[in-house]
């Protein structure tokens, strides 16, 4: 081993970000710990805000955050690339830049940390038609064609066609963003939505938001209902082209903008990972240490990971306890001692549907959650909380005045008025 402790992330999203600014926090400590973050975007975004900016309801400027600079502030090195190649025994991970040079980085703990994206199931079809929102990019692109195709149908005076497969939180949320970016843009506004908009939820299982109690997707599928989205269940999908999906009872939906948003599999980039075991969905197979099963240098958190003896759902809540864990007990192993497991704290969930309601569950006795939220507050409280999160991460990696102005801002915008989308 060199004189420092060398730990190399791959993935600076939700959980490898606050990994990276836990050990920077500690690097003067008894051994010194290098940290480099690597990661494919320059820009650190909030995974959970995705569909925002897919509506374009947030933006970049002020709810990203610039890797290169926060590196600097927090003590890790930051390098920019996609993760090409590990080779475990050497010890060494391989980043190809975006000019196609490559760059071999030597490790003592390599941290997984690269999240995850919608699973197509194989189904003929969504990969060459269906728009994803699985990243920054995906999300602005997303976000321009869909203003731009809105535009066109409202000033011809037709009706745009728009259809979302997944009714967990992603696709809903998403949804009721997109009329909310309608509702608030200049010049357009609710009457241009009711004209022009006819968007369609699909979802196979019973019931939209499965993880949440039944009062919360029924509530749910009421008010998107009053937005005038058709909220499909029971409704397989088998194929999708230019057009539209076809079902599996034999009926179509004609969409020529589609979102694919179902499912969760780990990112690709974890199949270069050959020797170590993985789920079914492609997460890397970790211990309670968070530790891979036949490599004890190499961990994995967040989406691209499973707990082998006790699976989490891929939350950013998760993610972001298993970075903070992994920030306290590396520099623990690095300095030999003994380790203790990690213990999810389950602090409940919130969706949150724009500014037009919104609803949480807590956990309860007998694994029986709470659910609060809806009614005539419209769900104030629950967007609050949904927005907490972000700002207690904002806050951390960003700085406390960061974290504090933007939680006071948002409360202010959702208390008094509408937030400010792109025109
Ligand atoms: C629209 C949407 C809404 C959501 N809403 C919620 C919510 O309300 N509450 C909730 O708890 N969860 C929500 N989630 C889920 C949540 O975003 C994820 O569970 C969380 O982001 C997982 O964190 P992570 O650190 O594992 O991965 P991510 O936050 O996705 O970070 C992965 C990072 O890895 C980088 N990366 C990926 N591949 C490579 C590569 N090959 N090389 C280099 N870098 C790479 C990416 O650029 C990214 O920065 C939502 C997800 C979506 C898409």
């Amino acid at each position: 081993m060199s004189a420092e402790y060398r730990v190399v992330i791959i993935g600076g999203g939700v959980g490898g970000m606050e990994l990276a600014v836990g050990l920077g926090k500690q690097r003067n400590g008894s051994l010194p710990i290098t940290t480099t973050l690597i990661d494919r975007s320059a820009l650190h975004y909030w995974k959970p805000m995705l569909h925002e900016f897919a509506a374009g309801t947030v933006t970049e400027r002020k709810d990203c955050i610039d890797f290169a600079r926060e590196s600097a502030r927090h003590n890790f090195n930051f390098v920019e690339g996609t993760f090409s190649g590990v080779d475990r025994t050497a010890k060494t991970v391989t980043i190809t830049a975006q000019n196609g040079s490559t760059q071999t980085l030597n490790y003592d703990a390599l941290v997984v940390a690269i999240g995850s994206r919608a699973n197509d199931f194989g189904i003929a079809g969504v990969l060459d038609n269906c728009a994803f929102i699985d990243s920054l990019t995906d999300a602005n692109e997303f976000d321009n064609r869909f203003r731009d195709q809105f535009a066109v149908a409202h000033a011809e005076g037709r009706e745009m066609r728009l259809g979302i497969v997944g009714g967990g939180a992603t696709g809903v949320q998403l949804a009721a963003e997109l009329c909310q970016a309608i509702d608030d843009a200049p010049g357009l506004g609710k009457e241009a939505r009711q004209k022009t908009l006819r968007a369609t939820l699909i979802e196979t299982g019973p019931r939209i938001l499965p993880a949440f109690p039944l009062r919360v997707s029924e509530e749910a599928r009421a008010e998107l209902e009053k937005l005038g989205i058709t909220v499909l269940t029971e409704a397989m999908v088998v194929g999708v082209d230019e057009t539209g999906f076809a079902l599996k009872d034999g009926s179509r939906v004609d969409a020529p903008i589609k979102v694919w948003a179902a499912g969760v599999r780990a990112t690709d980039a974890t199949e270069l990972f050959t020797g170590l075991e993985r789920g079914r969905g492609g997460q890397l197979t970790v211990d309670r240490s968070l530790r891979t099963l036949e490599d004890e240098s190499v961990f994995a958190i967040g989406d691209c990971s499973r707990i082998s003896e006790a699976p989490l759902p891929a939350t950013a809540q998760v993610a972001r306890q298993e970075g903070l864990y992994l920030a306290k007990i590396i520099p623990e192993l690095a300095a030999g001692k003994t380790i203790s497991q990690f213990q999810f704290k389950d602090r409940g969930s919130v969706v949150s549907l724009g500014d037009y309601n919104g609803w949480g569950m807590l956990p309860g006795a007998n694994n029986t959650p709470k659910a609060f939220g809806g009614g005539p507050l419209r769900g104030l409280g629950a967007r609050i909380i949904h927005d907490t999160l972000y700002r207690q991460h904002q806050a951390n990696v960003g700085g406390l005045g960061h974290g504090l102005s933007g939680w006071w801002n948002a409360i202010m915008s959702q208390i008094f008025g509408k937030r400010s989308p792109r025109a």
